[in-house]
């Protein structure tokens, strides 16, 4: 049976809950222990994948086609566990589940409610797989305090209640203020979030404390008192550099040893940190910079692609230089040249996106990259956006586009050489989508095989012939029009295994031209860059040195 950590946050949001519990993780698995990683997030959505990347970030997808919260990126690119549909779950969900019970008449005629249902509900979650590993990492989102977090809170409670004493552990995450005017660390909001805590009846073990300063030995004595938890489980997260390092700067604040002191192993195993030493070398020791424009639609968070900014910073790590990705609105190239803008940069990168708004400065971008040799990578959005640039401008079907952006019913504006597939095959099923289907999880989601082109650049790339890579998309480059594109150097060089839908596409003429219909940066870690990332950045490399 696994041992259980709880990861619960006070004071405010965003202190980097997901990446401390991540790192907790990636501490754990050095000390010789397999672990998983959960999210429990109270909002009401079922899953995320209906919610704009400005209210939540991105949407992580699992192998097995869950839209899950971004923190499940942290988790698998710190742990190199894949995250799977039962690692993240929301109220909505748990609600969802709840409710179909009782329709169905599960619940003999009971009347339905919070305390048990809801709560058993979550304790049922918390128990999936739970033999498989030697710790579940399991974190609530929000803050201790949220009325919608509370059936959480009280779930965690009764989980750690019913089960043999010492298996589960407490670890909250609050802030220590720095007030500058008299030069102090301010505890009080760390004491009353834990009061909070202690009054739904969790006592935290282990405390940690995001602060701008080091935690003085009279500050840590007062919270450990206060608090009542033990000095030495009162660790300090300082602010870092760089996201990578937080493993080894938690291991050094003690924060690994005070979770097995707090379970009680002991001694406990040494740990080996020499993957972690490694990513921080090649972070630390980069020679040169390169710049990567990334032309999309949701800049202002960079939130929104977060696994992109990850992978491209990979690729930095396996060529041993840094990456500057600076983000442009593509609608600033429906309006402008995009020459100006784009010629200082060693790498384009055109990412995921939905709906019409930009893709005209995208297919710009796509264009400007192909025509002056500079580096491309496009990504779902990215890569339909790249072949419909080629059919207008190679082909000469000077109004190809996207069903995507036309109203299926109405008259159609565009040469459809993107369309919405409606079915597919996914393992050995067939998956059936019509127009009207409900937005919500009804996209081509998770992991399909692609072959890829002997000869071809990505065969060269991946060092394979055969890959799997995950998707999210509604829309598919119609295979009808390969013949034609291919004529004019658009090489249709991956496919799905039945040949009907273009997986990758590449310009044979160019430095590195690629459009891939799946998010490889879901699968990019720091200590295995994935290999689009690592060799669209080593081409960036080499344009730098040209100019
Ligand atoms: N909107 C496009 C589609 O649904 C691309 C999706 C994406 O970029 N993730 O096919």
């Amino acid at each position: 049976m696994a041992r259980y950590v709880f990861i619960t946050g006070g004071v405010v949001s965003s202190l980097g809950k997901g990446l401390a519990s991540a790192a907790l993780g990636a501490l754990l698995q050095a000390r010789g222990f397999s672990v998983r990683l959960r999210k429990l997030d109270p909002y009401l959505n079922v899953d995320p994948g209906t919610m704009s990347p400005f209210e939540h970030g991105e949407v992580f997808v699992t192998d097995d086609g869950a839209e899950t919260d971004l923190d499940l990126g942290h988790y698998e690119r710190f742990t190199g566990v894949a995250a799977r549909r039962t690692d993240s779950v929301s109220s909505g969900r748990i609600y969802s589940n709840v409710l179909e019970k009782e329709r169905r008449g599960d619940y003999l005629g009971k009347t339905i409610q919070v305390i048990p249902h809801v709560t058993n509900e979550i304790k049922d979650f918390l128990r999936i797989g739970e033999a498989e590993v030697d710790f579940m990492l399991c974190e609530i989102g929000g803050t201790v305090g949220d009325i919608e977090g509370l059936p959480f809170f009280e779930a965690i409670r009764q989980f750690a209640q019913e089960r043999p004493r010492g298996q589960c552990i407490f670890m909250h995450l609050t802030l220590l203020p720095y007030i500058a005017a008299s030069g102090e660390l301010k505890t009080k909001p760390t004491q009353h979030s834990v009061k909070e805590l202690r009054a739904i009846g969790i006592a935290p073990d282990v405390l940690l404390l995001r602060s701008e300063h080091p935690i003085p030995d009279k500050e840590r004595e007062k919270i450990a008192l206060f608090c009542n938890v033990r000095k030495d489980a009162v660790i300090a997260a300082p602010d870092l550099g760089t996201i990578y390092e937080a493993p080894l700067a938690y291991h050094r604040e003690g924060l690994d040893q005070a979770v097995l002191d707090a379970f009680g192993i002991s001694p406990a195993p040494r740990p080996n940190l020499a993957r972690w030493e490694d990513v921080m070398d090649r972070l630390t020791h980069a020679e040169g910079e390169v710049r990567v424009a990334i032309v999309g639609k949701y800049t202002q968070l960079e939130d929104a692609y977060k696994s992109i900014a990850e992978a491209l910073t990979h690729g930095g790590m396996a060529n041993r230089t840094r990456v500057r990705a600076e983000w442009i609105d593509a609608e600033i190239f429906e309006r402008e040249d995009p020459a100006p803008w784009l010629e200082s940069f060693h790498a384009i990168l055109v990412p995921g996106g939905f709906g019409e708004r930009g893709t005209e400065g995208k297919i710009a971008a796509a264009r400007f990259a192909r025509e002056k040799k500079i580096p491309y990578l496009g990504i779902c959005l990215g890569m339909q956006m790249a072949v419909i640039e080629a059919a207008r401008n190679l082909v000469g079907l000077a109004n190809a586009g996207s069903e995507e952006f036309d109203d299926e019913a109405g008259p159609r504006r565009f040469t459809p050489v993107v369309y919405h597939l409606k079915e597919w095959v996914q393992g050995n099923h067939k998956v059936e989508r019509r127009k009207d289907d409900a937005k919500g999880g009804t996209m081509r989601l998770g992991a399909y095989t692609a072959y890829l082109a002997p000869g071809s650049r990505v065969a060269q790339v991946y060092g394979d012939t055969v890959i799997e890579e995950r998707h999210r998309h509604r829309y598919e480059v119609d295979i009808r029009y390969r013949e034609g594109l291919e004529s004019c150097g658009l090489m249709f060089s991956g496919l799905s295994p039945d040949g009907r839908l273009p997986e990758i596409v590449e310009v044979a003429d160019h430095p590195w031209f690629i459009g891939v219909q799946f998010h490889p940066e879901l699968k990019s870690k720091p200590f295995a860059p994935h290999p689009l990332f690592a060799d669209f950045i080593r081409a960036a490399v080499e344009t730098s040195r040209l100019v």
